[in-house]
C-alpha cells in the first residue's frame, strides 16, 4: 500500500497519501494551457512543468490523501467559471491537487507536491498517459504521443470514480467539509481568452 509524504516547497502543509500505485489510480503529464496557467499563476513554472510544459499529476481518490499540517494555508482557484478547483499552499504558492466538486470523488495531485526522494518513477509507476500534447511549449519527443484525452485513460478514470464513489472514497474530501463546501473560497483567475 505505497504510502507517500506530502509537503509543500515550505514545509507548511503536510499530509500523506495512500494507494498512490498504478493499479491504484492514473498518473498522467497534462500540457494542456490551464495547467501550464495555474503553474505560471503561481510562480511555480520552474518547479512544476517539465520542459515541455507539462505536469505530472497523479489521479486519485480524496480519501486516499490526508492533510495532517497546515491545512489553512490551503488556497484555490479556478481559470474558468466551471473549471476543476486548483487547489495550492498559499505559504509559498506550491500547486497541490486539481479537484471537481465536493460531489466527484477524485483529485488530480500534482506529483510536486508529493515528498519522493529519488526516482519518481519507482514509487508512482511511470507516466500512463501524456495529454493534450498539442499544448506542449515545444515538439515532444517521439514516443510521447499526441493525443487530447485518450479513450484508454476516460474508461481508466470513469472506472476508478465508479468505484471510488461505491467505496465511499469521496470523503472525506481535504479540500471540502463536511456539507461540501470548499475550505477556500477559490480566487476567480480567469485571465485569458477562451478560444
Ligand atoms: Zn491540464
Ligand atoms: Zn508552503
Amino acid at each position: 500500500m505505497a504510502e507517500v509524504n506530502l509537503k509543500c516547497s515550505c514545509g507548511q502543509i503536510r499530509g500523506t497519501a495512500w494507494d498512490i500505485v498504478p493499479h491504484a489510480g492514473t498518473r498522467v503529464v497534462c500540457y494542456c494551457e490551464d495547467c501550464q496557467a495555474y503553474a505560471r499563476h503561481l510562480g511555480q513554472a520552474e518547479t512544476v512543468l517539465d520542459e515541455y510544459g507539462g505536469t505530472d499529476i497523479f489521479q486519485t481518490a480524496p480519501a486516499h490523501m490526508t492533510i495532517t499540517q497546515g491545512k489553512e494555508h490551503i488556497r484555490s482557484l479556478r481559470l474558468t467559471p466551471k473549471g476543476p478547483f486548483r487547489w495550492y499552499a498559499g505559504c509559498c504558492r506550491m500547486p497541490i491537487a486539481n479537484t471537481g466538486p465536493a460531489k466527484l470523488p477524485f483529485a488530480g495531485v500534482i506529483t510536486a507536491f508529493m515528498d519522493i526522494p529519488g526516482d519518481r518513477d519507482r514509487v508512482l509507476g511511470p507516466v500512463g498517459w501524456y495529454l493534450q500534447g498539442k499544448y506542449a511549449t515545444k515538439p515532444l519527443p517521439p514516443g510521447r504521443k499526441i493525443v487530447d484525452f485518450p479513450a484508454s485513460l476516460l474508461v481508466r478514470l470513469f472506472w476508478n470514480i465508479f468505484v471510488w464513489k461505491l467505496k465511499g472514497l469521496g470523503k472525506p474530501n481535504p479540500f471540502f467539509d463536511e456539507n461540501g463546501t470548499p475550505i477556500s473560497k477559490p480566487e476567480k483567475v480567469f485571465e485569458r481568452n477562451r478560444g
